[in-house]
C-alpha cells in the first residue's frame, strides 16, 4: 500500500499512529489497526481502523476490503466466545465525528427494533458486507449495523452524529456512555472504562495465543 500524503491526513486522529485513539492496540496488520475503544460503550468494545484515510467500508479498495473481512471474522469470533454475543456498526460517512473509517464491535444481543424503534420501514436487510460497497457507490452514504450474523442498513434520512453510539449505549444500559466527550470528563466512568480496556487486552492476549 502506498502511504503517500494523499492517504494520510495530518489533522486526523485515526491517521496518526501516536494519537490517543490508537492508544490500546490489540492487533496490527499491513492495512489495519484493531484497538480497544478508549471510550467503550461496554466491556469488549473494539474498533477496526484502516491505516489509510478511507471514509468507510464502502470506500475500501479490494485488498483492504478482503483483509477487513478476515479481521471482522476473527474479532467477531473473539468477542462472541469471550463475552457471549457480538454486534457492530459503522457510519458510512453520515454523522461521522471522525472522518476516517472505524468499525465498532462489542458484545450485544437484541432485536434490531431496539436500536431503530421508529419504524421497520427504516430497516433494510444486508446479506453480505460486500453489499455496502454497492450501496455506497449508489447512495454515497449508509448507516450499517449488525447483531450476531444479521445485518441491516438504516434509512439515512434519520442519521445524525452519534446515531448508533447513543442508541446502543441505551440498549446496553449505559446511556451516559453515548456522548464520549462527556464520558471523557467523568473520572469515575473513565476509571471503570480503563479496567474494562485492560481486561479486554488480557482476554485478547489469551485468546490469540490459544488460536495460533
Ligand atoms: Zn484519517
Amino acid at each position: 500500500m502506498d502511504f503517500s500524503e494523499s492517504t494520510i491526513r495530518k489533522d486526523c486522529p485515526h491517521c496518526d499512529p501516536n494519537s490517543f485513539a490508537l492508544k490500546f492496540p490489540l492487533k496490527e496488520t499491513s492495512n489495519f489497526w484493531v484497538v480497544c475503544d478508549v471510550h467503550p460503550l461496554t466491556r469488549g468494545h473494539i474498533l477496526i481502523i484502516p491505516k489509510k484515510h478511507l471514509s468507510c467500508i464502502g470506500e475500501y479498495p479490494e485488498d483492504v476490503f478482503n483483509e477487513f473481512v478476515e479481521l471482522n471474522d476473527l474479532f467477531s469470533n473473539f468477542i462472541k466466545k469471550t463475552y457471549g454475543s457480538v454486534s457492530s456498526f459503522e457510519h458510512g460517512k453520515i454523522g461521522q465525528t471522525v472522518f476516517h473509517s472505524h468499525v465498532q464491535m462489542f458484545p450485544y444481543i437484541g432485536s434490531p427494533e431496539t436500536i431503530v424503534p421508529e419504524s421497520n420501514s427504516f430497516l433494510t436487510a444486508v446479506h453480505n458486507l460486500n453489499d455496502l460497497k454497492t450501496i455506497f457507490q449508489k447512495d454515497g452514504a449508509y448507516l450499517f449495523f449488525s447483531i450476531g450474523n444479521d445485518k441491516w442498513i438504516v434509512d439515512i434520512k434519520i442519521g445524525k452524529p452519534r446515531f448508533f453510539r447513543d442508541r446502543f449505549a441505551v440498549a446496553l444500559h449505559n446511556p451516559r456512555r453515548g456522548n464520549w466527550k462527556e464520558m471523557h470528563s467523568d473520572t469515575v466512568t473513565m476509571e471503570e472504562a480503563n479496567r474494562e480496556i485492560h481486561e479486554l487486552t488480557a482476554n485478547w492476549k489469551k485468546y490469540s495465543n490459544k488460536s495460533i
